[in-house]
């Protein structure tokens, strides 16, 4: 760790997440901005991972680890973090107390924080009194008072305290965000924060100012709902004689939900795993959380078919000012379509190697040869890794379709049966058992047909039966193909099978 004011103007930016529960999309969202920052082109810089992991009670080393996990598998890298180090280490705010120990020394010796010993039941109090008032909570000032013989009195006696900042009462806080402008809050408006808690660990707020001054960084760049807390960091850069190297401060629109409130599990998925779990491809997510953040919807990010190649065009074209400041909202529909166009960008050799990389099993009875053959069929009709075995399952677990269902739906019941009594002898006769020609013989059975009194009916009046058929979906990978795949045999057997269905 080292202390200096004279900082290069290297770029150096971080995300800072703190371990608790899932991994979240919002994590992702922020890393991929702050990477795609410090890597723009003029900027060089470097992006760091920090572990804000001082709540004890909530943060787990679980979610440490799928936090370096569901990133790297997005293909967002770091270039100085806990596991892998860097000349600014520790990066993790566990291993850093002593430091947050001797700042917050400085601080109460300045007389710019002060010890509190206020009891939860006065704490509670107080907040009652407020609520009753309709004062906004916050810290009445009382242990501002206190003597120094009382707090050297209380000290000695071992009272339970914590540390607050000294927050001014009069006139406003002044900042500049590289988004949103000069922004103005009166410091009546802000909490005598608590910077160390009774059990010695520090807060956010003092942790998060003292490791970004220690760790060099120029850019803080963060999600809005931080722009409150801001005067306070600005205070502590202030306090500590920082002030001339504070980093510039950047505050993004937070995700939203298609109702425009904050994005939450209740009405989105917002971990990363459930998205990994589901099938889709971290080149589609990351993709899709580009759209986000700039609204650009840029052709050439399809063309990507790896999240390396994506972070890195994105890092070339990123522009923090092009960030728009109305909330970006997390539209599933979008991120589904985007994954299927991904993708169809792979080859079906790879495609078959993603899905068996995922944990997709082959049922029994599908040779290797036919495997490549089906994913072929298949990857035109999915959106996720997860839509594909439904969608061939058919291909082993002979469908077993209800007379209603293989009805047609606009035309008398009895044009479904014929439509498969002819089928039958005209298949029978192919020998070659190819999609085309089996194709070919179904048409033209159709069109030569004399149908009974309903006048003139068209393939695709009755390929929905033989869909179901065949399938046992009136949608599904193109028929012949499929028939081709299951061979002459199975295909025959199904359509005959229909067939006794409806008589
Ligand atoms: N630990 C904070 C969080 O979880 C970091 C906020 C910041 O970037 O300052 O969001």
């Amino acid at each position: 760790m080292r202390e200096t004011d004279a900082r290069e103007l290297k770029v150096r930016t971080r995300v800072a997440p703190s371990p608790t529960g899932d991994p979240h999309v919002a994590t992702a969202y922020a890393a991929l901005i702050n990477a795609c920052f410090a890597h723009a082109p003029g900027n060089d810089g470097a992006f760091v991972l920090r572990i804000e992991d001082t709540d004890r009670a909530r943060s787990t080393e679980a979610s440490e680890a799928a936090i370096f996990a569901s990133l790297r598998w997005l293909g967002i890298t770091w270039d100085e973090g806990p596991d892998v180090g860097g000349t600014h280490a520790p990066y993790r705010q566990s291993e850093r107390l002593p430091v947050y120990a001797e700042h917050a020394r400085r601080l109460l010796a300045a007389g710019q924080a002060f010890a509190c010993f206020c009891t939860p039941e006065r704490l509670e109090e107080m907040r009652v009194a407020q609520r009753a008032a309709h004062e906004p909570p916050h810290y009445d000032g009382h242990c501002l008072q206190l003597s120094s013989e009382q707090i050297a009195r209380n000290e000695r006696e071992a009272l339970p305290r914590v540390v607050r900042l000294k927050v001014p009462r009069e006139g406003s806080c002044v900042f500049d965000d590289m988004l949103r402008g000069r922004i103005e809050i009166e410091w009546r408006t802000v909490d005598m924060q608590v910077l160390v808690k009774s059990d010695g660990f520090p807060t956010y707020h003092l942790a998060n100012v003292v490791d970004d001054h220690l760790m060099e960084i120029t850019h803080v760049i963060r999600g809005e709902e931080w722009i409150s807390s801001t005067p306070k960091h600005v205070l502590l850069y202030e306090y500590f004689g920082w002030a001339g190297s504070m980093p510039r401060f950047c505050h993004f629109p937070l995700l939203r939900n298609p109702d425009k409130s904050k994005l939450s599990k209740r009405k989105n998925p917002t971990s990363i795993l459930h998205y990994r779990e589901r099938g889709f491809l971290p080149e589609a997510l990351l993709h899709f959380l580009g759209t986000l953040v700039d609204g650009r919807n840029d052709e050439a990010l399809l063309a990507c078919t790896t999240s390396r190649e994506l972070v890195a065009r994105m890092s070339d074209c990123f522009d923090l000012a092009r960030i728009p400041l109305g909330g970006p909202v997390f539209d599933l529909e979008k991120l589904l379509w985007l994954n299927g166009q991904h993708l169809r960008r792979h080859t079906p050799q790879q495609v078959l190697a993603i899905l068996e990389a995922w944990g997709y099993e082959w049922p029994q009875g599908v040779a290797p040869a036919q495997r490549e053959r089906i994913a072929r069929l298949a990857m035109d009709r999915v959106r996720t890794l997860e839509e594909f075995g439904p969608l061939v399952a058919f291909f082993t677990n002979r469908p077993d379709p209800s007379r209603a269902e293989l009805e047609l739906p606009e035309l008398p019941a009895s044009i479904a049966r014929e439509a498969l009594e002819i089928a039958l002898p005209a298949l029978a006769q192919d020998e070659q058992w190819h999609a085309a020609g089996i194709g070919a013989l179904l048409k033209s059975a159709v069109a030569a047909h004399h149908w009974n009194g309903s006048g003139n009916v068209r393939f695709r009046d009755v390929v929905r039966t033989y869909y179901v058929a065949v399938t046992g979906s009136p949608t599904s990978v193109p028929l012949f193909d499929a028939m081709e795949i299951l061979g002459k045999t199975e295909s025959l057997r199904r359509l005959a099978t229909a067939l006794e269905r409806l008589h």
